[in-house]
């Protein structure tokens, strides 16, 4: 016997076929309450798609750990060898809209929630480990630049390279876009990067800066230009295809988790700027050390319950982890939770995708969709301190001073940075092929961009490698 169908407030139905009408031939009746239900929750079945990153592909996993760190973090996460968190992985592209093709030359996003068992940390991060820009107060500006134009509802490519031409910080970043790691074949084979620095304490009180890096077991795999359209000509969901494919058809895609660790003091040491989200840490100054094995192991029942409504934000973070002085970082730590805030509503942490795996206990109260009652779980404790064992603080948990000194000022972002030095490290490690491809890939992304836009781009080009400007050249030439 099927269950019984009903409407939301749970009255059984009778007939859900016909509407209740005066009559076969009409008109429909007001009160014909199952189909005003019907009717105004298809009206409500979209919620805002999220400004960047809009379209997404995830499922859940497992990390275990393989060696131990716990002299750089005490979080719980990596509290002993062979421990296993549930977490949950959200990969997406960044411009398109929730309807854009997945074979689009694009980053992706690589956001990952760990249900710890004190509270989900969340490595909101990308396939890339630098980013375009180091200042979050030009955030929206490079966003703009993305969208579509406001006359033409078009992306425009002019938009885009002025930006860039005239943001030197963002010529790594384009330059890994353009490269062949800018359209990886599917999720599965690309690394992820937590990109930001941030810290690391341990049980002594000692803070680390770290990176984290997500390395794929499957091996990189790319397409160029051309093969990237012939898939979207054959099918616009690749990347859904092929992640939920494979981890039904039990091929489980795992990662290899590695971080680089830098002493506190080496910040005030290193010839670049350690907290700029445009640049590296050089592996030979500091090496990748193992930390464990992400696998996804499960696809979501329902996609839009799990997924689009998975809501990841660098402000979630556990003890034993922290932040950095990064400008970009502190921007993500109020955009993030604030964007959840607008799309899914004030309450969104408690989704059951969202909600942590640890108890939770707080002072909210009310407020749109309560449906968890009071959370400090004690009814007379609805304000702190109080005398009713609520839920109170634990100084044990507290995190050592991050050490920062400054004059507040609005200080020239531009001023003083090498924005050379490390594409030209990211040239040397490309074969002719590698070079070539780049090149090309620049040259096509450039149709129909004015000259001075395009002669501006290839100063900076120069000044990064004469190879690198004279290749662009050839390419634009061709
Ligand atoms: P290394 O040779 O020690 O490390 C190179 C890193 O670059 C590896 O992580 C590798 O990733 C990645 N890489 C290799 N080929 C490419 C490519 N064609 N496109 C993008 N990434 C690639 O050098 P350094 O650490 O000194 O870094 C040199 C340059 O490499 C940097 O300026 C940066 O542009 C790039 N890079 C550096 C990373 C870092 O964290 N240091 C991370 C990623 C890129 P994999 O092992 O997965 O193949």
């Amino acid at each position: 016997m099927p269950k019984r169908l009903t409407t939301t407030a749970g009255a059984p139905i009778a007939d859900n076929q016909n509407s209740l009408t005066a009559g076969p031939r009409g008109p429909v009746l007001l009160q014909d309450y199952q189909l005003l239900e019907k009717l105004a929750h298809q009206n409500r079945e979209r919620i805002p798609e999220r400004t960047v990153h809009a379209k997404g592909w995830g499922a859940f996993g497992t990390l275990r750990i393989t060696n131990d760190i716990s002299k750089y973090s005490r979080a719980r996460i990596f509290s002993e060898v062979g421990k296993e968190t549930p977490m949950l992985a959200r990969f997406s592209t960044v411009a398109g809209e929730q309807g854009a093709a997945d074979h689009e030359r694009d980053v992706r996003g690589f956001a990952l929630k760990f249900y710890t068992e004190e509270g989900n940390w969340d490595m909101v991060g990308n396939n890339t480990p630098v980013f375009f820009i180091r200042d979050p107060y030009k955030f929206p500006d490079f966003i703009h630049t993305q969208k579509r134009h406001p006359r033409s509802n078009l992306r425009s490519p002019t938009a885009m390279w002025d930006f860039w031409s005239l943001s030197p910080e963002a010529i790594h970043q384009v330059m890994i876009l353009m490269s062949d790691r800018g359209l990886p074949q599917t999720p599965m084979q690309m690394n992820g990067y937590g990109s930001h620095t941030y810290s690391f304490w341990n049980e002594d009180g000692e803070r680390f800066w770290v990176k984290f890096h997500f390395k794929t077991m499957q091996g990189h795999a790319h397409y160029t230009n051309e093969e990237g359209n012939a898939k979207i000509g054959e099918t616009r969901e690749g990347y859904q295809e092929s992640l939920y494919g494979s981890i039904e058809d039990g091929n489980f895609p795992k990662w290899r988790f590695m971080v680089q660790i830098m002493p506190e003091k080496d910040a005030e040491k290193t010839p670049y700027n350690p907290f700029d989200l445009t640049k590296v840490w050089p592996h030979a100054d500091y090496p990748l050390i193992e930390v464990g094995e992400m696998e996804l192991n499960r696809n979501p029942d329902n996609y839009f319950a799990e997924i689009e409504q998975a809501a990841f934000s660098p402000s979630n973070i556990v003890p034993g982890i922290g932040f950095s002085p990064d400008k970009m970082l502190q921007a993500r730590v109020f955009s993030y939770a604030d964007a959840h805030r607008h799309r899914l509503g004030t309450h969104y942490e408690a989704l059951p995708v969202n909600a942590p795996k640890c108890p939770v206990h707080h002072y909210h109260k009310d407020g749109a969709m309560n449906f968890m009652g009071q959370q400090s779980g004690v009814t007379d404790a609805y304000y702190e301190p109080n005398s009713f064992d609520g839920p109170a603080e634990d100084p044990g948990v507290g995190e050592p001073p991050l050490r920062i000194s400054g004059d507040a000022d609005r200080y020239n972002h531009r001023e003083g940075n090498d924005d050379y030095s490390q594409p030209r490290a990211l040239l040397a490690l490309m074969d002719e092929g590698q070079k070539s491809r780049l090149y090309g890939n620049i040259a096509a992304a450039m149709g129909g961009v004015p000259q001075d836009i395009i002669e501006r781009m290839l100063a900076h080009y120069d000044k990064v490698s004469p190879e690198y400007g004279d290749g662009v050249r050839a390419a634009l030439a061709g």
